[in-house]
């Protein structure tokens, strides 16, 4: 720590530590993605120093659907994904789990075995040169139908890829409505399969969003999960089942679900018992990074040195990493310190 009690945002990056909720989607880099714009003759919708300025949803949807349609070749999607460990080193950032949700990759659709084989070209290559390592969580978009998540999970468990971890599902549960009972049986098939799941809730719903995945999807982790705070019900089922949240304060501000840190639940939810680690969500769309993400956490609510490594400890054991990787990054916590 420094003379006046905080911490440097370097001892953050020091921290070891690993991201268990992430979007692949929301790690594009503006350069990349003006020499792919370039090279395909399309147009920019506006200039680099701008890309990423969203005038609202439909824009941010509009400008997700234009990114992944630059990234239309085998190359770009592995270059996209070994920039994504080169973030990680440059946060510290030792292991994640990313989530690729296939419904936004037009020029994939019907190749998502192509498109996961690309993927793990790049992490592959990434991991040979000493970059952090990666599992992929394969999201559904909860607009899809049952079928459509049934399809995606015959296929995942068909295929077995090594180089995937989980199954998700994100998107905006306002506009979806309640879509538990929906996935229910996709999830189902998945856990009895050996799929690891991770549901986005708690966020655009409310605690019983979070009360389903727990439930009907049988979520080994929740990606945001902050709204369960409202509800005391739902704060012990999470704490007796020792279900972790995936909590990205940047993202929830943002989004405006809290005005500011001093409201934020994390460290209600974090007393009440409740396992919670901290995470970017879209760090590239949000300007943010992991020990950013640390830094406004903990300097809201004044945590110890001990409070910061049980937080990192907490996303090392949330993460779908291997056993040796979940060892070794356990045992380096152990030597940190501010
Ligand atoms: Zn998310």
């Amino acid at each position: 720590m420094t003379s006046d009690g905080t911490r440097s945002r370097e001892s953050f990056r020091a921290l070891p530590k690993a991201e268990v909720h992430v979007h692949l989607e929301g790690c594009f880099e503006p350069a990349t993605l003006e020499t792919w714009a370039r090279q395909a003759g399309v147009p920019m919708p506006r200039p680099r120093e701008r890309l990423l300025s969203f005038d609202g949803l439909a824009d941010f949807l509009e400008f997700l659907d234009w990114a992944c349609g630059l990234a239309n070749t085998r190359d770009r999607v592995a270059e996209t994904a070994y920039g994504f460990c080169r973030r990680l080193a440059a946060d510290g950032t030792r292991y994640a789990d990313v989530i690729i949700n296939p419904t936004h990759w037009a020029p994939w659709q019907g190749r998502t075995r192509e498109l996961i084989d690309a993927l793990d070209a790049g992490f592959a290559a990434a991991e040979e040169d000493e970059l952090p390592p990666v599992g992929l969580c394969i999201s559904l978009l909860r607009t899809q139908t049952a079928d459509e998540a049934i399809d995606l999970v015959e296929d995942l468990v068909v295929w077995r890829h090594p180089r995937v971890v989980a199954l998700s599902v994100d998107g905006n549960e306002a506009a979806a409505g309640r879509t538990g009972p929906r996935f229910a049986e996709a999830f189902r098939r998945a856990a009895a399969a050996g799929l690891r799941r991770t549901v986005h809730a708690g966020e655009s719903s409310g605690p019983e969003g979070v009360r389903d995945a727990v439930e009907l999807l049988s979520a080994d982790r929740i990606d945001h999960g902050v709204r369960a705070v409202e509800d005391d019900r739902v704060v012990a089922l999470l704490v007796e089942r020792g279900i972790p949240l995936g909590i990205c304060p940047s993202s929830n501000l943002s989004l405006k679900l809290y005005a500011s840190m001093d409201t934020h639940p994390i460290e209600r939810l974090r007393q009440a018992g409740v396992r919670v680690s901290v995470n970017t969500d879209d760090p590239s769309l949000l300007g943010t990074n992991l020990p950013a993400e640390y830094e406004l956490a903990s300097a809201a609510f004044g945590w110890s040195d001990e409070i910061v490594r049980d937080v990192a400890r907490t996303s090392i054991d949330a993460s779908f990493a291997n056993a040796d990787v979940k060892a070794q990054l356990t045992s380096a916590l152990a030597g940190w310190g501010s």
